[in-house]
Order: C-alpha cells, then structure tokens, then sequence
C-alpha cells in the first residue's frame, strides 16, 4: 500500500540519515586525528599580473593528505571542520603555515611574495580573530603587507557595524582583504562601499562560460566597473583559456589565477616552476 510505501521510504529516509551522520562523525573524528598526524598541507596557486605576466602572488589552498584516501580536497571537510567549530583550529593552523611560507619566500627570493588566505566566515566571527592575526604575524615575521585575506562575499552580505569595524581592525594590522566568491552573493554598491577591500575576486562560475555566455559577460563586465568606481583590483579566478584570459585583460582585469597558467601544487612544485623573476611566455 502507499502507507507502507511511506513507511518504507522514511526507514530508508532514517538509514540514510544515520549514514551521513556516521560519515560526518567519522570525518570530524579524523580531522581532530589529521591535526594531530600533521596530515594537513598547504598548497598554493600563483597570479599572475596580466599585461606584464609578472607573478605577483599566490593562494594558499588546504588539502589534507589522508593515509587511505590520498588527497582530499577542501569541498569535502572545510564544511564539517565549519559544522563542528573545528575550523577554527584548522584556519589558525593555515594562517600560521602561509604566514611562515610568506616568511621563506622572502628569504629565498629576496622579494616578498603576496600570499592570500582563506578565511572561514565563522573564523572572522570569533572575537580572538583579530588577537589571533597579529599574534601569528607577530611570532612569523610575516609582512602583513604581503597577506592578503580572503573573505567570502557570503560573510557580508548584511555586515553589521560590529563585523565592518572587525574589517578595519584586520586592515589596522596591516593585512590586506579581499571579497571572494565575488557574485555570488548579493552585496550591493552600497555594502561594498563601507568595507575597507582591496580586491574583488571573481568566481570562476563567472569565468568559467567566457566570452560566449552574454549573461555572464554581463556579470563580469559588472564587476569590473564596480571594482574601477570602488579603487578596487579585480581576481578573475578559474581562468582555463587564452579566450577568457584575453577577454578580461581588455576589460581592465589586471590579475589572473587558474589552469590556464597553472594548478595549485606543493611549495617544492611551486618552486621549481616559478624560480625568483620567472614570467609567463609572452
Ligand atoms: P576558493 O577560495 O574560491 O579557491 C579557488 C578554487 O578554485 C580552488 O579549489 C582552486 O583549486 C580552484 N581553481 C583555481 N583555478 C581553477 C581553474 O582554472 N579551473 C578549475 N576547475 N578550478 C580552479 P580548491 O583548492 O578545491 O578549494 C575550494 C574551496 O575550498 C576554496 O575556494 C575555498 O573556499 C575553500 N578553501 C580552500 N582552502 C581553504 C582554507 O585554508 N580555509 C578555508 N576556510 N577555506 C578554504
Ligand atoms: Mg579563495
Ligand atoms: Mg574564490
Ligand atoms: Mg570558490
């Protein structure tokens, strides 16, 4: 009958439930145990000044180099690590191995190196975040110069005073934010304004359909000018093509990261690839 049916499907309904709350359990148990086991790592994606081709930064991206599942991208725990307050454990842990990574580079490329940093929108929730930042910069040597924070759009679609005063706290250490995810969410000029934001990065989704999509042509174009009447540098992120790469640049989009120029990979990779003064082929 369709009651037993019902039935049925809500057992299933429960099983399934129960499953997704074992994988969770088992995730946040395992990423407790990551820490500790140091299998966490750093990876990190260049950008590359546009006209010139320079290199002039890089992103930090976290992986977790699990014993049985090999590399496990961030999609996959970044949102359990959120769930279960782990996150911010793991964001310091991130904060202070870019800051030290920032740290290396200068040392051994006698120029400093932007490196960008994700933060969680909880990280920049908790009232020690600010104390946090300046005390890893401080114990780093890091030039919070050269730190960039990276901030998803989402976290201040309707910033409170209390938030936007946070923001320019951060910015008093020195450290420079940028917007993430940029589009996604719903802030408006009027939000953008307020926020003391160098950088607007545009998410790939934008990118991704370039130049042949109208509506995200639109998007993009959107962007841009926002950015100029702010004094705001435009990220266009998950650039794969020389059409993409072509189509921002003439629109004024002076920094690039994605496949096109390369992957994020390990800072020995990294090294290798992008030797001090390196550009990309003209
Ligand atoms: P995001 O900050 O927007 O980072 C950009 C993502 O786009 C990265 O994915 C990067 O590998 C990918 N990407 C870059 N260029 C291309 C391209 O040309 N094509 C394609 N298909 N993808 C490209 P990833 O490393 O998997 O990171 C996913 C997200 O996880 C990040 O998105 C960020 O939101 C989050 N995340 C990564 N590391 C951290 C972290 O340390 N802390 C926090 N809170 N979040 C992080
Ligand atoms: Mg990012
Ligand atoms: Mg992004
Ligand atoms: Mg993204």
């Amino acid at each position: 009958s369709a009651k037993s049916a019902g039935r049925g499907n809500f057992q299933f309904f429960i099983a399934e439930m129960n499953e997704h709350a074992i994988e969770r359990l088992k995730l946040e148990s395992g990423i407790r145990r990551a820490i500790e086991a140091e299998e966490f790592l750093l990876h990190y994606q260049p950008q590359f000044d546009g006209p010139s081709r320079r290199l002039v930064g890089v992103e930090a991206l976290l992986r977790w180099q699990h014993p049985e599942l090999g590399m496990v991208g961030p999609d996959r725990f970044i949102p359990v690590a959120e769930d279960t307050g782990l996150i911010a454990v793991l964001g310091e842990w991130v904060l202070r191995k870019a800051c030290e990574q920032q740290v290396r580079w200068r040392h051994a490329r006698q120029e400093n190196l932007q490196v960008a940093i994700n933060i969680s929108p909880l990280q920049l929730r908790r009232p020690d975040f600010i104390d946090k930042v300046k005390h890893i910069i401080a114990e780093t040597g890091a030039n919070p110069q050269f730190i960039e924070l990276e901030i998803t759009e989402s976290a201040l679609t309707q910033p409170t005073m209390e938030l936007v005063a946070r923001l320019n706290e951060l910015v008093d250490t020195g450290v420079t934010l940028a917007l993430d995810d940029f589009g996604t969410g719903y802030s408006s000029l009027a939000i953008l304004r307020k926020l003391p934001i160098d950088r607007l990065k545009l998410d790939r989704s934008f990118v991704q359909d370039l130049p042949g999509d109208a509506e995200d042509a639109a998007i993009a174009s959107a962007a841009l000018s926002i950015a100029r009447d702010l004094s705001m540098e435009v990220v266009a992120e998950g650039v794969e093509t020389e059409a993409q790469f072509a189509y921002l640049l003439e629109r004024g989009c002076h920094i690039m990261q994605g496949y096109l120029f390369s992957k994020p990979m390990s800072v020995e990779a990294f090294d290798e690839s992008f030797p001090p003064g390196r550009r990309l082929e003209p």
